[in-house]
Order: structure tokens, then C-alpha cells, then sequence
């Protein structure tokens, strides 16, 4: 049931409940056969893939994911919401398996022909399916729809059951302070900083500006009272995670519940298995490790779910006073997503 896992070895917490055909769990502290709610705060490619994983073991109806707008840009007047989309995606089997984002059997006509006309924004790769998401999104906006609407609408259209909320209809915006090769000081836009220069600055500080005025979406704190685990995905902690957590109302909320709070690393084995999750921690004064992360979430985490090859660091983080599981987090299938899934929701509904 779960991967690899050797609960009984040192530290190790054993794995309890186990999720009963048809996404109910069953012999959990909850009785028999209840339904549990779940809430997960969500980036995009980890996240996508753990909620696919996670509406196996839970229906689908069942969980909201609230998910970091802090890296939505404008390209060509078009708002662009790359972690909603991606999730979305995920969630509704049209995801790219192989390259993380986007929808699959994608093309990149229109921002080919862009690149030809030199159009401003065209380093941002938008695909041909992936545009019609954003004129939509764009459209709903411009008629005065909040995000939270256009973004239920569309997970609606797309046959996704989970509830998919953008973490505040408000404007948030991840800043990332970087040095470039020549010592020139640089405020980039998160994608900036990602997809055009190729995360090649170094990184003095990350900004989530406008966060201090931005309100949850309807719901996210709903959703997070009302949730019988709370799942921190493994996703950036400081480009996905770290926006979520600033916008007032939502750290305090995830805190006051801490004990049916768990997450799963992103750090696997001192490294993040893709993105730059490497760079972005140490400027935030984090230690690139399973364990660095479970610090920098330890104010608000009851259990951690940390991969095999991390096994060691067990002991570290049980001194912070979370459970840890040990179990594969590799999520290279669906079933693998499942598994980690389950060892996350049997890891918070523990607490
Ligand atoms: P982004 O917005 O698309 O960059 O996506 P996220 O913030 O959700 O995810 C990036 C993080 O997900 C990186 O730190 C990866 O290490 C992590 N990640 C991706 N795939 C996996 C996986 O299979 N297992 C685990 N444990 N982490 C993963
Ligand atoms: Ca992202």
C-alpha cells in the first residue's frame, strides 16, 4: 500500500488508516465509512500531480485545492494563471505528462508566429489549446468576473470534480530581487526571472507584492476550517507554497489546525526533483533538504512525509515535534501519486 515504505524502521512513524474502495477511509479516528474533506495548497506541476493521486483516495468532490497565483502574468493582455492551469489540467487527464505543463498533443503555432513578429511577451510559450483557456479566463475577467468564478468555470468545463480556488481573486505578485553576471541589481518578475533568464541570476530575496492587501478567496478559509486534513503539496515552498501562506487570514487559518496539517516534501535526496526550488531556498535562509523545509513549515505542519533515500532525517524532523512518514514520493504514475496521496491524508488525519 504504500510504495516502499518500512514503517517499522527507527524513527519511522507507521502509516495508519487505509482508504476503503470507492474514497472513503476507513478505521480512522473518524469512524467507519466518513467521509473526510480535504483541503491542499497547491503550485502547479508537483501539485497537479499529487491531486491526481489524491482523487483516488478521496472523491473528488471531496477536496479544494487552493492554488498560488503569485507567479499569474499578463502576456499579450491575457491573463495567464500558470499553477491553476496546471492543476486543472492535471486533474482533468489532459496535462502533459513529460513536459510537467501545458496540455498534452499541444502546439505553439501562435507563439511561433509571435516570435517571427517579434511581439513583446513572446518568450512566454503559450500553447495554441492552452491560449483558449486564457482568452476565456481574460474574457471573464474584462466582463468583471471575479478569478475564483472564471477559474470554477472552467475546472466545471473541463470535468474536474475537485473544487480548484485561486488562493485570492486579488493581484498577487511573486518578485524576485536577483544579481546578475555583471553585479547589476534586477527586480524580475517570477517568470522573468524562470522562463526568460533561465533562473541564471543569483537570488537575494523573493517579494509577494500586493499580498499585504489581498484577501482569501471566497471559500479557502472555509475550506480550510471546515477540511478534516489539511495537504501541503510538495511544491515550491517558496515560489508556490510561500504566496499562499502571505495572504492574510490563510497562515493563521492552516495554524489553528495544525495537527491534521501534513505535507510532502519537495526535496528529495537534497534536491528538488525538477524547478528551482534549490536556488529559492537558500535565499530565504532554508537548508535544501527535506528536513530544511519541515523547518520553514514546522510553525504549521503536524506530519511530513519525506521520500526513502531521506530516511535519516527522520529523528530531525520528529524533534520539531511533526510526524514523519517515510514512504516513496517519486509520483512517476498515477498510482505512485495514490500512494503519496495516502501517506499524506493517513499522516494529517493521525493528528
Ligand atoms: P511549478 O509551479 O510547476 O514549478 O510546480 P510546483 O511548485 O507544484 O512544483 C515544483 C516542485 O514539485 C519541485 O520542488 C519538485 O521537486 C516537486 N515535485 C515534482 N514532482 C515531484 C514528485 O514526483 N515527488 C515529489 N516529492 N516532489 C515532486
Ligand atoms: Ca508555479
Amino acid at each position: 500500500m504504500y510504495g516502499r515504505a518500512t514503517p517499522e524502521a527507527n524513527s519511522a512513524r507507521r502509516l495508519g488508516p487505509s482508504a476503503a474502495p470507492g474514497g472513503t477511509i476507513r478505521g480512522s479516528r473518524l469512524g467507519e465509512d466518513r467521509r473526510v474533506k480535504v483541503a491542499a495548497l497547491a503550485g502547479g506541476v508537483g501539485a497537479g500531480k499529487f491531486l491526481r493521486g489524491l482523487v483516488q483516495v478521496v472523491p473528488g468532490e471531496d477536496v479544494t485545492a487552493i492554488v498560488n497565483t503569485g507567479d499569474d502574468i499578463a502576456v499579450h493582455e491575457l491573463h495567464v494563471a500558470p499553477d491553476v492551469d496546471s492543476v486543472t489540467y492535471w486533474l482533468a487527464g489532459v496535462a502533459d505528462r513529460d513536459r510537467g505543463w501545458g496540455r498534452e498533443g499541444e502546439t505553439f503555432r501562435a507563439t511561433e508566429e509571435l516570435r517571427v513578429m517579434e511581439a513583446e511577451g513572446a518568450w512566454f510559450g503559450l500553447g495554441d489549446l492552452d491560449l483558449a483557456t486564457h482568452l476565456f479566463r481574460t474574457t471573464r475577467l474584462a466582463a468583471g468576473e471575479p478569478l475564483s468564478v472564471a477559474t470554477d468555470d472552467l475546472r466545471r468545463r473541463f470535468g474536474v470534480a475537485a473544487r480548484i480556488l485561486p488562493m485570492s481573486d486579488d493581484p498577487v505578485t511573486t518578485r524576485v530581487d536577483a544579481v546578475d553576471d555583471n553585479g547589476a541589481m534586477l527586480d524580475l518578475h517570477f517568470q522573468e526571472y524562470w522562463v526568460l533568464r533561465g533562473a541564471r541570476d543569483e537570488v537575494k530575496a523573493v517579494r509577494y507584492m500586493g499580498a499585504e492587501r489581498a484577501a482569501p478567496a471566497p471559500g479557502v478559509l472555509d475550506a480550510i476550517e471546515g477540511a478534516d486534513a489539511i495537504l501541503i503539496c510538495p511544491s515550491n515552498p517558496v515560489a508556490s507554497i510561500g504566496p499562499i501562506l502571505a495572504v492574510p487570514g490563510i497562515r493563521d487559518a492552516v495554524v489553528a489546525r495544525r495537527s491534521r496539517v501534513a505535507g510532502v516534501s519537495p526535496i528529495v535526496g537534497g534536491a528538488p526533483l525538477r524547478g528551482m526550488a534549490d536556488r529559492l531556498l537558500p535565499a530565504v535562509g532554508v537548508e535544501v533538504s527535506a528536513a530544511g523545509v519541515a523547518g520553514h513549515y514546522a510553525g504549521l505542519l503536524g506530519g511530513w512525509a519525506i521520500d526513502e533515500v531521506d530516511r535519516e532525517l527522520a529523528p530531525r524532523i520528529e524533534a520539531m515535534g511533526i510526524r514523519v512518514g517515510v514512504t516513496d514520493t517519486i509520483m512517476s504514475s498515477d498510482e505512485a501519486a495514490g500512494s503519496v496521496a495516502r501517506a499524506a491524508l493517513d499522516l494529517a488525519l493521525a493528528g
